[in-house]
């Protein structure tokens, strides 16, 4: 076997961790390489239903300081990407028997001092019989609470984190996997198996296995000890029994779960609820319909359910009788010398920060002088207003969009609005050479044509029609049809490129 690629550091695993691990690593000067079996964010990143969820106000202060960086990291993550987060009200109702609340009280009073950032309203109380959100609501629910979170679209914050680190000299490998992992002196040899079954040997003096689920498999093939985990299933469906405005809800099913309601638009609403694994995930379709029906006046039904799935990641397990650390994932090493090391867990509110950490243990055995940096620079296309991550660019978002419509008055504003969401500032490099719509090319899917998903293709690894529907969710076909047509264009690029090339 030939050891073409030889680097500082292996990054095995090209979900919203791996990517955010490649990213830092790259920026702190280290020779990165990563490496992901299928498309970046394909597996549980792509599946993550946010809100952040543990910027919900506390009522147990074990939790505090979970919720201090919880708090803090969505601004971060917002002002370094301010296309990709979406701003939510979210409401707690309550009965007036459960609302003595002076936990809950102080619990909002300590949200709204960490959160002085001042880019969210303040979490209030609210009275719900003379407040919108109340509208749909059982009369019971008199009154609440109403806090801010944030909606990331969790796939492009994985694109963009695996871009910059390309930007930053990193090698991005996708559907290419790991197949093999053998310690060697001063290091580590990984035999990679890419598409059509080519092999490319890596010569590493490290490795992080951000594999999520995968993580034991890896270290078994390295024939080191598996780590501890336990399972961790979301059950999401989407419902047609909308709720009629922007607000989302926060609830509490009958056994204690949260369940978030969180409306998509289109008359549609996103009702998801977490579990350790020891429900069926049937139970928790069933748990989600009665706790709507429980807070709703308006009653769903099976017929109302437009699709449902569970699906189960790994999370970092408790030792149990040790005071847990604020942070929901765990860092293994597995050598000292030349270290492997494993992540188990992490979540939207602490990839940052992981890999931050991550990085920091294998820079110091690397003898790398780079130090933290990722929360002072912007993701691709987040620049909006200059290169240093600003509120400005947060708060003046729907500003810059305006501008965009104005410079490109030629193309359609809905067009330009979609783009800013998708590419941020990138936007321009996509339009450089267009003056009119016919500069796009041709219309593929409605709204998606010929010059966007050449650029989906060549600047983020987009390869087939799965890929590029991931990475925009995009239109009003179905996907299957929405494939086909893609598919189709695919074939037929391909087949040009091909032409031109011999
Ligand atoms: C259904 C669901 C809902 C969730 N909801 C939330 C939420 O609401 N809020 C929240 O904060 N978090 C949530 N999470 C968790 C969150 O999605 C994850 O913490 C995070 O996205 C996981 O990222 P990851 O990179 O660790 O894992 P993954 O995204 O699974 O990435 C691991 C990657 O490793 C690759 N891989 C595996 N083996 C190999 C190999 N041998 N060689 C090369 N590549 C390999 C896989 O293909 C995969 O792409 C949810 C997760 C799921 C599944």
């Amino acid at each position: 076997m030939d050891f073409t690629i030889d680097c500082d550091l292996l990054v095995i695993g090209g979900g919203l961790i791996g990517a955010a691990i490649a990213r830092d690593a790259a920026g702190r000067g280290l020779s990165v390489t990563l490496c992901e079996e299928g498309d970046l964010a394909e597996r549980a990143s792509a599946l993550s239903c946010c809100p952040m969820r543990d910027t919900a106000p506390a009522e147990d202060p074990v939790h505090l300081t979970t919720l201090r960086m919880a708090i803090a990291e969505r601004e971060t993550l917002l002002r370094c990407a301010p296309q990709l987060g979406k701003c939510l009200r979210v409401v707690v109702p309550q009965t007036a028997a459960e609302g003595s609340g002076w936990k809950i009280r102080s619990a909002i009073g300590l949200q709204n001092l960490l959160g002085k950032g001042g880019l969210f309203p303040a979490s209030r109380e609210v009275d719900l019989l003379h407040h919108a959100a109340g509208g749909p609501l059982r009369p019971e629910y008199s009154h609440g609470w109403m806090y801010s979170d944030v909606a990331f679209d969790v796939v492009r914050l994985t694109v963009l984190n695996a871009m910059d680190a390309a930007e930053g000299g990193a090698r991005i490998l996708t559907r290419t996997a790991c197949r093999s992992l053998q310690r060697v002196p001063g290091g580590w040899e990984a035999v990679l198996r890419g598409e059509h079954g080519k092999t490319t040997g890596v010569r590493t003096r490290s490795v992080i296995n951000a594999t999520g689920g995968s993580v034991n498999a890896v270290l078994q093939d390295a024939q080191c000890d598996t780590v501890e985990a336990k399972a961790r299933r979301s059950t999401q469906l989407l419902s047609t029994r909308h709720v009629g405005h922007e607000y989302a809800y926060l609830l509490r099913a009958a056994d204690g779960r949260q369940v978030h309601v969180v409306p998509q638009g289109a008359g549609m609403a996103l009702l998801s609820v977490i579990s350790d694994d020891d429900h069926a995930a049937d139970d928790d379709i069933a748990t989600l319909c009665q706790t709507f029906n429980r807070y709703f006046t308006a009653q769903m039904t099976a017929a109302d359910v437009v699709w449902s799935r569970s699906n189960v990641w790994l999370a970092a397990s408790e030792t149990p009788g040790k005071r847990q650390p604020a942070r929901d994932y765990r860092l293994t090493t597995t050598t000292e010398e030349a270290p492997l090391l494993s992540v188990v867990g992490g979540s939207l509110s602490s990839h940052r920060r992981l890999a931050e950490e991550a990085v920091g243990k294998i820079a110091a055995r690397l003898h790398s002088q780079g130090g933290t940096w990722t929360d002072q620079c912007c993701l691709p296309g987040g620049d909006l207003y200059g290169p240093v991550p600003s509120n400005r660019a947060v708060s003046e978002f729907h500003l810059y969009v305006q501008g965009a419509k104005q410079r490109y008055s030629w193309a359609p504003p809905l067009l330009i609005a979609r783009y800013s969401r998708l590419y941020g500032s990138r936007l321009h490099r996509l339009l450089e050479n267009c003056a009119s719509v016919e500069d796009l090319g041709r219309e593929i899917l409605p709204g998606m044509h010929e010059l966007e998903l050449r650029y989906l293709r060549e600047m983020e690894w987009a390869q087939t029609a799965v890929d590029i529907l991931r990475r925009t969710r995009s239109g009003p076909l179905s996907q299957a049809d929405a494939q086909v047509r893609l598919d189709a264009w695919i074939t037929e690029a391909t087949a040009r490129q091909y032409a031109a090339a011999v």
